[in-house]
């Protein structure tokens, strides 16, 4: 897991990875977070160990975790806040949304 820099992490390329301002934001320091299903405590999605398809699905515009690892980092990241699933909703090029283009 990245270490964050008040836990001795650095600012070299492998302790770093993207991430939109929210994510930044509500992941912070953390390493772990409660897995709202179970209540326990686990490590956060690494999106350089972890396999996203096997930790999260697309549920329409709700980001869902498969896993406690996933559902654990959807819940601290705040993944499905209502103005980040409008923002999908939105953003969607189904075919209603192409209908009502024309
Ligand atoms: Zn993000």
């Amino acid at each position: 897991m990245f270490c964050p820099n008040n836990m001795g992490g650095g600012d070299t390329e492998d302790n770093l990875a993207l991430a939109c301002p929210n994510c930044n934001w509500h992941k912070g320091p953390n390493l772990a977070a409660i897995d709202p299903l179970t209540l326990v405590t686990i490590s956060l999605f690494h999106p350089r160990k972890n396999s996203w398809e096997e930790h999260f699905t697309w549920n329409e515009h709700l980001l869902e975790g498969k896993t406690a690892i996933g559902r654990a980092t959807v819940q601290l990241l705040k993944l499905n806040d209502p103005q980040r699933v409008e923002v999908r909703r939105q953003s969607s090029t189904g075919p209603d949304t192409l209908d009502n283009l024309s």
